[in-house]
């Protein structure tokens, strides 16, 4: 009996709550109008026999059938008040559902036929989601916010902010994990450092402003010169360095050489502007610092034998001209 209870929901329990109260207040009643209608009777001489066939007829014909009709007319108004409740509790049900798995912009339609207490609790229920959602929908504008900033700042401690290249920092770190991939994949790396010539003397001549002008045009002409999968940074001052992964020393030869003529032959503002290249491949047991220190030896080189050229770094820290 109590799983059966529990099993029932609240539309079915109302149902037969009202049917039973109804069907017992009709049958008391039928009983007491049998009854006071036999006492008629019996007062007015009938005898037994034919009282009880008139009762038995009047119960037939007359309070039966109205007690019939009265209790389908009871269960219609009863069906009729309750339907609105119940399916208002179900489309509340369905909502709080929703919202509990994230959907706040569901909201729970009212009919008018709903009982006023209930219409008010549909419409406290909506204004809570639709404060629910606002509240989404801020703490997702707030997150995209944070996000943006996010990586903004990722974008800035990796970004040299004159030059839009590398910075120092992310150079050291890329150059870190192209050694460890060229390592594990035994491929070829070559690392680039490049050196404006004379540049003091431009400063000094032109200002520090027309320098920086300088320093973002040789950046970007760098970068137009190399592959999608080199790095450029800026190392400091008028130097740059390019991470090469997947290049024997030859062809980064050839792209330093393709750089070099491209910056010679650009038309700077003041005068014609040069670089110096210093190339060092790396070779299994060579780490970043020692890498740098070969590519700075050949830099060194390309500048003692007269600048505007390419030095490589070649075995045993001997340096090959190339201009
Ligand atoms: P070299 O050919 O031997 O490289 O001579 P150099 O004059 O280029 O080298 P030096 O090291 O004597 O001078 C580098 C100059 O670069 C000095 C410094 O003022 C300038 N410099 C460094 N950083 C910046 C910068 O951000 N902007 C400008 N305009 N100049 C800078
Ligand atoms: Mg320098
Ligand atoms: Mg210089």
């Amino acid at each position: 009996m109590a799983r059966l209870l529990e099993r029932l929901s609240l539309r079915r329990r109302l149902f037969i709550g009202l049917f039973l109260s109804i069907a017992t207040v009709l049958s008391i009643h039928t009983a007491i109008v049998y009854r006071h209608l036999m006492t008629a009777l019996q007062e007015a001489g009938v005898v037994r026999d034919l009282s009880l066939l008139i009762a038995e007829r009047i119960l037939l014909n007359s309070l039966l059938p109205s007690l019939l009709a009265g209790l389908g007319l009871a269960a219609l108004i009863a069906m009729l008040q309750i339907y609105p409740v119940v399916k208002l509790l179900r489309r509340l049900t369905t909502a709080a559902h929703a919202i509990a798995s994230g959907r706040f912009n569901e909201r729970v339609h009212t009919s008018r036929w709903a009982p006023y207490d209930f219409r008010l609790l549909a419409e406290s229920f909506n204004l809570m989601a639709s404060q629910l959602e606002q509240y989404a929908l801020a703490q997702r504008e707030h997150q995209r916010e944070l996000q943006r900033r996010n990586e903004l700042l990722e974008h800035l401690s990796v970004t040299d902010a004159l030059t839009q290249v590398g910075n120092h920092r992310a150079f050291q770190e890329h150059l870190h994990a192209q050694i460890s991939l060229a390592c594990r994949r035994e491929h070829h790396l070559c690392l680039m450092l490049i050196d404006v010539d004379h540049f003091k003397q431009y400063n000094d001549t032109f200002g520090h402003l027309h320098g920086d002008m300088v320093l973002r045009e040789v950046a970007r002409l760098i970068t137009q010169n190399i592959r999608a999968y080199d790095f450029v940074a800026r190392y400091g001052g008028e130097e740059f360095a390019v991470v090469l992964p997947e290049t024997d020393i030859d062809t980064a030869h050839v792209v330093a050489e393709r750089i070099r003529l491209v910056i010679e032959s650009h038309p700077f503002p003041h005068r014609a502007v040069t670089i110096s290249v210093g190339i060092a491949g790396w070779r299994p047991g060579v780490d970043s610092n020692a890498l740098i220190q070969e590519a700075d030896g050949a830099l060194y080189e390309a500048k003692r034998s007269g600048r505007n050229r390419v030095c490589v770094a070649g075995p045993g820290g001997k340096h090959e001209e190339a201009a």
